[in-house]
């Protein structure tokens, strides 16, 4: 394990909000009906906007910009017009329009939405990435970054991460030629670029930057799993933990992942004010931390092409989190999936076996 670096020469750890704005294809046996960019992009939910507006709106409130990265193919199901109404809404307030790629919304120019057959076909012969050939993945990737230009008026676009965070030396291959120069898409230790990009360090490869998502260890005596900084899915405290580590250790870019619907989802609830106050919490720290600058893609790059160091040195130094602080977060989130259920009945339950073999123990002793 690398030594911490003293604060007071600590150098600035960037920080990168970064949002997947996506609809859901809505496939279920009847077929695929997808929502409308009013639900999971724009979050509308009476009378308020809580999705990417609402993201906007918390990051400005502090004086930040955020990442959206919008899925590329999305204008296979809804008019051009309605994509760049909010394209240049996320434009003219200042923030970052960015690459992402669900290809398999491609099917819907192919396929009738009710014949799940011809989907399946359509995604397994053409519509997917990692995998698949240079050229295929460049005739995908092309038609993509068009569609992202022309929303957003030409302007320089420079990242991408694929859909379930796909990719591979192909994928870099294809976006290098198309003169799009980061990828934001490696996560964790068995994504395929792991092989050869590190974790949590910004790094060269095929002519590419490579931006990893902000990876750490969850260790639970001895069982390790790794997971990557993520709003739907860790707690605070552990955010704030994984995030002081990473200073501490030099770390010199931390990605933030979320989505647009991160706060107004089915499944998750609408409003999810647990994640808006999570969220509002981390921003205030980020914005109390004077070696964090929260920052843009454009602006981050424009830093690096004049000092790649300010990327490229530090350490790539994986965080690791331990049981109290899983346990914190099954109860943080009791109500938010099975498996923090799971772990927190679990060891309620071996609390209570410990404590009644604790009692029959000292009862026999008295006799
Ligand atoms: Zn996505």
């Amino acid at each position: 394990m690398l030594a911490a670096v003293p604060r007071a020469f600590a150098a600035t750890t960037y920080f990168l909000v970064t949002v997947d704005t996506e609809t859901s294809s809505g496939c279920g046996p009847q077929g695929c009906f997808p929502d409308g960019i009013e639900d999971r992009i724009l979050g509308e939910h009476e009378g308020r906007r809580l999705g990417a507006p609402l993201i906007m709106d918390m990051l400005e409130q502090r004086g930040m910009r955020g990442n959206f990265f919008v899925n590329a193919y999305i204008g296979s199901v809804y008019p051009a017009d309605d994509i760049k109404r909010f394209v240049q809404e996320m434009l003219e307030r200042g923030h970052d329009v960015q690459f992402h790629a669900h290809p398999e919304f491609r099917c819907f120019k192919t396929c009738p939405k009710e014949d799940l057959a011809c989907r399946a076909r359509c995604i397994k012969e053409d519509s997917f990435i990692v995998g698949n050939t240079y050229e295929n993945q460049l005739k995908i990737l092309k038609e993509g970054a068009d569609a992202i230009r022309e929303w957003t008026g030409g302007r320089p676009l420079l990242a991408y991460r694929g859909g379930g965070y796909v990719a591979d030396e192909n994928t870099l291959k294809a976006l290098r030629a198309l003169d799009v120069p980061i990828d934001m898409s490696l996560s964790g230790p068995e994504h395929p670029l792991a092989r050869r990009l590190p974790l949590n360090k910004a790094a060269e490869l095929e002519g590419m930057l490579e931006i990893p998502l902000y990876d750490f260890t969850e260790n639970l005596f001895g069982h390790k799993r790794n997971k990557h900084l993520d709003v739907e899915t860790t707690s605070w405290p552990e955010q704030r933990a994984i995030i002081e580590e990473g200073i501490a250790h030099d770390v010199r870019v931390i990605v933030l992942m979320m989505h647009s619907f991160s706060f107004c989802e089915a499944t998750r609830g609408c409003p999810a004010q647990a994640s808006i106050d999570r969220f509002a919490k981390l921003l205030d720290y980020l914005k109390a931390r004077p070696e964090v600058k929260v920052v843009t893609v454009s602006a981050l790059w424009d830093a690096y092409r004049k000092d790649p160091t300010i990327l490229t040195g530090g350490s790539g130094h994986v965080p690791e989190t331990g049981y109290w602080l899983t346990l914190r977060r099954s109860a943080e989130r009791f109500d938010e999936g099975w498996s923090n259920r799971l772990f927190l009945l679990g060891n309620l339950f071996a609390c209570l076996a410990i404590l009644g073999v604790a009692v029959r123990l000292l009862l026999r002793t008295r006799r």
